[in-house]
């Protein structure tokens, strides 16, 4: 399972160079995670301000 941001997520960005495989890219309303590059690292989840992004 990939891991997912859910609309808690306030497009920082602090997630994105986190990914060693550039599976986060900016949505409109905010970030997104690619779940076919994913591969469940986790790096993502622990810099999020606000606790958006989890395994989905
Ligand atoms: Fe990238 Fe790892 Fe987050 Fe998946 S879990 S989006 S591979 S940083
Ligand atoms: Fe959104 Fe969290 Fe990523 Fe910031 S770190 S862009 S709030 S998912």
């Amino acid at each position: 399972m990939a891991y997912v941001i859910d609309d808690s997520c306030v497009s920082c960005g602090a997630c994105e160079p986190q990914c060693p495989v550039e599976a986060i890219s900016a949505g409109d309303s905010q970030y997104n995670i690619d779940a076919d590059t994913c591969i469940d690292c986790g790096s993502c989840a622990g810099v999020c301000p606000t606790g958006a992004i989890s395994q989905g």
